[in-house]
């Protein structure tokens, strides 16, 4: 079933056939989100036969329901990256996730993804009053990286928003927000165009993994030599090394009725971001008409007549001057961290492969991270040693999801006392 999202809802998405008798493939990915078709894109680039086997329709998890924000990092921040390993080993990772942005327009530009059209710039912004790092991380990232971005001042801020909230910020003109579904979609029908399957309701539920890989679903099973596990927040026990490396963690959307005061609110075409542990982002879309508005997060799946209430306040907050606006869809999805908070890309066994943990930033890694799992692969290149630091951890259980609640709230809290008498 396709979850209520705006993206549904915008977009037209074709039924795939699903799993029924034998089907014989080199690779197998069990997965359709990003990370899933990114990698089967640059395999049955290659010439390889693939198939993907989704349990729902590709894009069902939260590949096909996210924020849209395509810019660099990972899940996992900067100064962590440099502690386990290293200056020149952080900053060759970090420039992979600035491939992995590169990577996302340049396939949305070869495909032709006439629906997933990139829209130019993302606002990092700080609601409370330092400002020297932001403006050391602009030069420290056109030094390092030839990454040009501006620090804003809070005039420059106001003529972009019509809000009180902001004190600094800085503008990435290279970062870009997207219709991550139309993304998604078009390098599905790409992987089909090539020959490849994507096969849809077809949960894998048990496995054979001998010399000949069998993935079986209710009405058949697909037989391959290699395997590729791609099943982010949705992982089940269907690999334990996985299930228990995992954490699902919920986080949440909002999306306005159409309203001209938006327009007025927000004078950008950029997507806005701040910079807060419990961060808020939000975006115009559909022409300017209607707000999507991301954030909060949780390890329960809260209804969606709680977040609507919790992401509306945070939009008040933000912009009073809202108030009258109507809350057309509320949703939620499954994030999929490790315990490091960085990517799993890695081998389980001969043949068998895994590549999950992408977080909250999954769009531009997912691009990178299936190209070099793809290389890997084929032979080509050892990019994915790069990642090799951070194996499959034990995630810490139910434990684990206590202390990151209890940390997200603990971070909340740290928010609110510097953002104090604002
Ligand atoms: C609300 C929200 C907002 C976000 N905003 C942003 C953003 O603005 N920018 C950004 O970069 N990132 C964002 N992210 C993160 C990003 O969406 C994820 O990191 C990324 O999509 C993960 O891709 P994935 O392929 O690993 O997982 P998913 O897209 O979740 O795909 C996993 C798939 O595996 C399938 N599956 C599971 N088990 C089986 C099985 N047994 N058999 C067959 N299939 C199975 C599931 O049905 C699912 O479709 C956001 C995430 C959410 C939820």
């Amino acid at each position: 079933m396709r979850p209520e999202t705006w993206y549904a809802a915008s977009q037209p998405q074709p039924a795939r056939p699903g799993v029924a008798g034998v089907i014989e493939v080199e690779t197998a990915i069990v997965g359709g989100g990003l990370a899933g078709l990114t990698t089967a894109l640059a395999l049955a680039r290659a010439g390889q036969k693939v198939a993907v086997i989704e349990a729902q329709q590709v894009g069902f998890g939260a590949s096909g329901r996210n924020g849209g924000i395509v810019s660099p990092a990972f899940a996992c921040g900067s100064d962590a990256i440099e502690a386990r390993v290293g200056r020149d080993a952080a900053r060759a990772l970090h420039r992979l996730t600035i491939e992995g942005v590169e990577r996302v327009r340049a396939t949305i530009r070869e495909l032709n993804i006439t629906g997933a059209q990139p829209v130019d710039g993302l606002l990092n912004l700080r609601r409370h009053d330092r400002a020297q790092d932001l403006k050391d991380w602009v030069q420290d990232w056109a030094r390092t990286y030839e990454y040009p971005m501006t620090y804003l001042d809070r005039a420059a801020i106001r003529e972009r928003l019509a809000s009180d909230r902001y004190l600094h910020g800085v503008a990435d003109p290279q970062a870009f927000h997207i219709h991550p579904l139309a993304y998604l979609l078009g390098i599905a029908s790409e992987i089909e165009n090539l020959g490849g399957l994507v096969l849809e309701n077809s949960p894998v539920l048990s496995h054979e993994l001998g010399p000949v890989k069998r993935l079986r679903c209710a009405r058949g099973e697909v037989q391959a030599r290699r395997v590729v596990f791609a099943m982010g927040g949705y992982t089940t026990r269907l690999v334990p090394a996985l299930k228990r490396a995992i954490l699902p963690i919920a986080t949440y959307m909002i999306q306005t009725a159409a309203s001209p005061d938006l327009a007025q609110a927000i004078r950008t075409t950029e997507a806005v971001l701040d910079d807060r542990r419990n961060s808020d982002y939000y975006r115009l879309v559909d022409g300017g008409r209607r707000l999507l508005w991301g954030g909060r997060i949780s390890t329960r799946d809260a209804s969606a007549r709680g977040v609507a209430k919790s992401l509306r306040a945070a939009m008040h907050e933000v912009f009073p001057q809202l108030d009258g606006i109507r809350i057309e869809r509320a949703w939620s999805g499954w994030m999929g961290y490790a315990r490091h908070l960085m990517p799993q890309i890695g081998r389980l066994g001969p043949e068998e492969w895994h590549i999950t943990a992408f977080g909250g930033h999954g769009l531009n890694t997912t691009a990178v991270a299936g190209k070099i799992l793809a290389e890997a692969i084929l032979g080509e290149t050892d990019r994915i040693a790069l990642f090799s630091p951070w194996g499959l951890s034990w995630a810490g259980g139910p434990f684990g999801l206590i202390a990151a609640q209890m940390t997200y709230w603990g971070l909340q809290l740290q928010d609110r006392w510097r953002e104090r008498g604002l």
